[in-house]
């Protein structure tokens, strides 16, 4: 039996039920699990049935992961951001760290560039997910766990 509630969400905090601090660790919470490519609303179900491809709803409660076409679009950005800090720390780790060449440090940095945004798309898929979620996924209680 599916534990999908047809009746709307209400989010504990939206009406008054947890305090800030509580909030700021739940959103934590919600933001960990998609970095683990997990479920963002029970933390149980995996996010990905392949390297590049997830499911449409979660095998633990249900919860669907996108809801409208597209939606996952914004995890392009998620991706670029992250590309982008990985590519400075490089920069930044071989312009301190090292005493490299200019040329040495574009054999480090073009590489780094390149597949970064590779390397991080699993996890700024996630990471979009739980977005998603923290903003839209109002259709179970809350929390569910
Ligand atoms: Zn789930």
């Amino acid at each position: 039996m599916s534990r999908r509630s047809t009746r709307p969400r209400v989010l504990g905090w939206a009406a008054g039920a947890l305090r800030g601090q509580d909030v700021f660790f739940e959103i934590l919470d919600i933001l960990h699990r998609g970095m683990r490519l997990r479920c963002p609303c029970c933390g149980h179900g995996r996010l990905f049935k392949s390297a590049l491809r997830t499911y449409d709803r979660c095998q633990a409660c249900d919860e669907r992961f996108e809801r409208e076409p597209g939606q996952s679009f914004g995890a392009v950005y998620v991706n670029l951001g992250l590309s982008g800090l990985l590519t400075l720390t490089a920069y930044l780790m071989t312009t301190t760290l090292f005493s490299l060449t200019m040329p040495q440090q574009r054999s480090i940095l073009i590489p780094v560039a390149v597949l970064g945004p590779c390397l991080c798309f699993r996890l700024a898929r996630g990471l979009w997910t739980s977005i998603i979620f923290l903003g839209e996924g109002l259709y179970l209680p809350w929390p569910n766990r």
